[in-house]
């Protein structure tokens, strides 16, 4: 029974620790739109849970954009969304 306690408690722990050093290293950034990839397929929009993106029509297209940049925490769950190479965290 103890090695269950101690196995639950490592696999905790190296949760624990993964998830700090990720915001560690993710602190001063931001994401930010290539535009030049972006085919305007909206899937990172859908995924912001913060509405940081939206999506804008210009001169080069259709194509994402970083409307709020104030209020993205540079989680990264957008980049895994974006098939296309678009999205790049950089920094401040
Ligand atoms: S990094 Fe996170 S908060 Fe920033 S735009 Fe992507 S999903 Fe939204
Ligand atoms: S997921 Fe990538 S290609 Fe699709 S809209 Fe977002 S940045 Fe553009």
């Amino acid at each position: 029974m103890n090695v269950v306690y101690i196995s639950i408690g490592i696999v905790i722990s190296l949760w624990i620790f993964g998830n700090l050093h990720r915001r560690r290293k993710r602190r001063g950034k931001i994401i930010h739109v290539v535009e030049n990839h972006c085919t305007g397929c909206r899937r990172c929009i859908k995924r912001c849970t913060r509405s940081v993106l939206e999506m804008i029509e210009d001169e080069t297209g259709i194509h994402a954009t970083v409307k709020y940049p104030g209020k993205c925490t540079a989680c990264g769950d957008c980049l895994g969304k974006c098939k296309f190479n678009a999205l790049k965290l950089i920094e401040r």
